[in-house]
């Protein structure tokens, strides 16, 4: 199959790449290089162009064929998305909606959509399944949640088919270190704690006062090479579904931070300096998925539960970063 990877140049979006094309697909790359990289597309053609400008995009994809797209295309910080909403609803909703019209004028009837457990805002549940209520608490989610939205709209109206993959913490990074996480600036835990073993400044844990096990955050980190697994699993959905659909994806297994830093320190071999701050603003104490529809209806098993194991593959990248 023929896909378009909106967003290819990224961390989820290259390791998606490097997985589609291992099985056969052919990958197209569109990407602004706002926050990914040149040396990450290497397995497909980029194509530089800006979602937001619709001129613009339709110019760059002229030409392009695809059986699908595949749409990771995001500003995903949680804080910035409080400081400049309109940056987020421009790209996140309105640059998707160029894209979106894009494949009706060229009858491509498949999206396979980006989305995030910040649609959820803070958790009513133990586990988060798909049915939980979606209370968005910053722009981020909610300029996420319109599109899923606008999604459903678009089945009724056009017949387009599309699954919204709900990620929870992405984490980890190709076996072989061709490609892994690279921000600048780094907010995630694992690779903060990970940059920390490297040059010997302190991690901060964000605050260890919270009503957990030991007092630290609790997430569902789930492996990169995991998503990508369950994006072609979608893929494959789509092509005999009718319909938005909507799935979470975790682990189903919570770790504080406590915890990842302790795996971290067996992974690197020594002790790595920490020190509680203050909590951070909206970070909810658990946040696990119910990842039971994605493995019943799309069949998708991840293969990373191991938090040793995800933190190695991290550190193999951090150790040598080729970008
Ligand atoms: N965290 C932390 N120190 C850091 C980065 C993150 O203690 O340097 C905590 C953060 O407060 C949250 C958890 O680690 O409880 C996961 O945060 P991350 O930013 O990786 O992902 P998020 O859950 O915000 O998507």
């Amino acid at each position: 199959m023929k896909y378009l990877i909106c967003g290819g140049a990224g961390y989820i979006g290259a390791h998606l790449c490097k997985w589609l094309a291992r099985v056969g697909h052919e990958v197209t790359v569109l990407d602004n290089l706002s926050t990914g990289h040149r040396a990450a597309v290497r397995w497909g053609r980029l194509i530089e162009a800006d979602i937001v400008d619709r001129a613009g995009l339709f110019r760059a994809l002229e030409g392009v064929h695809a059986d699908a797209v595949v749409h990771l295309c995001a500003r995903s910080l949680v804080g910035e998305s409080m400081a400049v909403p309109y940056d987020y609803y421009a790209n996140n909703v309105a640059g998707t909606l160029n894209v979106l019209e894009w494949m009706r004028t060229r009858n491509v009837d498949k999206f396979l959509f980006s989305s995030t457990a910040a649609v959820f805002g803070h958790p009513q549940a133990e586990l988060i399944d798909e049915g939980h209520p979606t209370l968005p608490i910053n722009p981020y989610g909610r300029s996420k949640l319109m599109v899923e939205r606008i999604l459903q709209d678009a089945a009724q109206a056009h017949g387009l088919r599309s699954v919204a993959l709900r990620y929870f913490n992405a984490c980890g990074a190709d076996e072989q270190g061709d490609i892994g996480e690279s921000h600048e600036p780094e907010t995630h835990l694992i690779p903060n704690v990970l940059r920390a073993a490297l040059s010997g400044e302190r991690v901060r844990i964000f605050g260890d006062d919270y009503p957990t096990p030991d007092g630290t955050c609790v997430r569902d980190y789930v492996h990169v090479n995991d998503l990508a697994s369950a994006h072609e699993l979608a893929l494959k959905f789509m092509a005999c579904n009718e319909g938005a659909h909507v799935f979470n994806l975790g682990n189903g297994c919570g770790f504080s931070v406590k915890q990842v830093l302790a795996a971290a320190e067996e992974v690197v071999g020594r002790a790595i300096a920490a020190e509680a701050m203050p909590r951070r603003p909206g970070d909810p104490p658990v946040l696990v998925a119910a990842s039971r529809k994605a493995r019943e209806v799309l069949g998708w098993s991840p293969a990373y539960t191991d938090m040793t194991r995800i933190i190695d593959t991290a550190w193999r990248w951090h150790r040598n970063p080729a970008y």
